[in-house]
């Protein structure tokens, strides 16, 4: 089994949003589920503008998951 690089973040499991493993609230959508296994990062500066942050529902500029398991 290999080991996941999750570069010390963990992923809200309702909106995706990476977060530092110490924080326990998501910024985004204020929940408290998160995950350590996700997969895929993308930086989102301008959600108003991007075609993957539609398509992945993000409204706020930030690190996002593309996948979170
Ligand atoms: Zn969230």
């Amino acid at each position: 089994m290999s080991r996941r690089v999750t570069f010390g973040l963990k992923a809200c499991v309702k909106c995706k949003r990476l977060v530092e493993e110490k924080e326990k609230v998501c910024p985004v959508c204020g929940s408290t589920s998160f995950s350590k296994e996700w997969s895929g990062m993308i930086i989102v500066y301008k959600p108003e503008e991007s075609q993957l942050a539609k398509m992945l529902n993000i409204t706020k500029p930030g690190r996002y998951a593309i996948k979170v398991i």
